[in-house]
């Protein structure tokens, strides 16, 4: 892949040839891929990337695997929806919703995992894995089925049952572990040192990650090559924030954005596993790992890979982090039901919930142009919204039943 030059360490920059290798040897510190963008700028057109497919392989150009492998389900391309009614609850004024609930497999994580498996069929892999807190699993085994390779997806054993058998019904291998997602976590960095297999999150990381930059490509795009002002964005392992910010700067470098982006970067948390954003409340540089208790499973990571970097993104351009309870989340979820119609898991919930805190606390401002990103849908975690909402009311078939449950004056004729 010409545009790729090799891989660099994030943190004392040692460079390194295209390999399945996610840490440096130096320093341990997470490696990331380089791009030659003067070759990229030389090539790369918004033209070119209209006409290309209406998936996240149109900006294969910025993307570390050729066109030609992908594994393709359709992931990207999803809508990018203004959000008035939702902006007047909020009291801000332009509010945009990148829906990534109409993924392939419902989340954004089909982003990442397109051009993980891609780039593991590059490599000659023959069984993909990786470690997942709901999302991932769902999305690694569908791909996996689709390229035909083999698949372990590893998973804490309470998860949601609606996110268990959207994954199992691919046909690959669902191991349920007894423990936390950090535990998962560690199993699986142990498995990757012993099986040859494409640990999507561990030994693919560097190249999975940059899926997620196709977040910020597409709503560049879609706001006519503009950067919003503003992106909220939730925070797991923190690789998402990073990526989406990353993006934006990138479709600046390679001359696809007339102006070098202003963008502020804003993370939330649930407050059942909050790290980061305790971090950024604290004044502090240290996240400390936590052991998480939170509905929002998907975000449920004590010790994220990439908080410190997230932390550092948004001290950097003057962002905010909020952390939400379990309540705010729930209602946070209904709220972009109620006002914009779409449904979205509690990660969701988490990020219009903390979009409130962060509008309330003046960190987030009218005169912004907010891009908030849900990152997957409600049907995975309906048991977070099922206690609370059902019908409205239940009748014997007849009108007189109706007309006793609704006082027909308060109704439209
Ligand atoms: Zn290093």
């Amino acid at each position: 892949m010409a545009n790729v030059t090799g891989l660099r360490c994030r943190e004392c920059g040692h460079e390194y040839e295209v390999a399945p290798i996610y840490t440096c040897e130096w320093c341990f510190g997470p490696l990331e891929v380089v791009y030659d963008y003067d070759r990229i700028r030389s090539s790369i057109s918004r033209e070119k990337i209209a006409n290309g497919p209406r998936t996240i392989w149109r900006y294969a150009d910025l993307l570390p695997v050729d066109r030609g492998n992908a594994v393709d389900l359709g992931a990207g391309y999803t809508p990018l929806v203004r959000a008035e009614r939702l902006a007047a609850e909020l009291g801000l004024g332009e509010v945009w919703i990148k829906n990534d609930t109409l993924n392939p497999t419902n989340s954004f994580k089909d982003r990442v995992t397109s051009v993980a498996l891609s780039k593991a069929l590059e490599f000659g892999f023959k069984t993909a894995a990786c470690a997942s807190t709901g999302n991932l699993a769902n999305s690694v085994a569908a791909h996996a089925a689709r390229a035909g390779l083999r698949s372990f997806v590893f998973i804490p054993a309470d998860l949601e049952q609606g996110k268990i058998v959207t994954t199992a019904v691919y046909g690959g291998n669902v191991v349920a572990i007894e423990g936390n997602y950090d535990d998962v976590n560690r199993l699986c960095a142990e498995l990757a040192g012993t099986y040859k297999w494409a640990f999507v999150n561990v030994n693919i990381r560097p190249f999975y990650a940059e899926g997620s930059k196709t977040l910020a490509f597409e709503t560049a795009e879609q706001l006519g090559w503009e950067s919003p002002d503003h992106v909220v964005v939730p925070i797991a392992s923190g690789s998402l924030l990073t990526k989406i910010r990353k993006g934006f700067d990138e479709l600046f470098k390679v001359g696809l954005l007339d102006h070098a982006p202003e963008l502020r970067v804003s993370g939330a948390q649930a407050t059942g596993c909050s790290p980061v954003a305790t971090a950024w409340l604290e004044g502090s540089d240290t996240i400390k790992p936590v052991k998480p208790k939170t509905i929002a499973k998907s975000l449920a990571i004590g010790n994220p890979a990439d908080g410190y970097f997230a932390l550092d993104a948004v001290r950097q351009s003057g962002g905010g982090l909020a952390a939400v309870t379990d309540d705010e989340i729930v209602e946070g979820i209904r709220l972009l039901a109620r006002t914009e119609g779409i449904f979205a898991e509690t990660a969701g919930g988490v990020t219009i919930a903390s979009l409130r805190h962060l509008a309330e606390q003046g960190i987030v401002k009218k005169d912004e142009r907010v891009v908030a990103y849900i990152t997957g849908h409600g049907l995975k975690t309906i048991d977070a919204v099922a206690p609370v909402v059902g019908p409205t009311a239940t009748i014997a078939p007849t009108l007189d039943a109706f007309h006793a449950a609704f006082d027909p004056s308060t109704i439209d004729h």
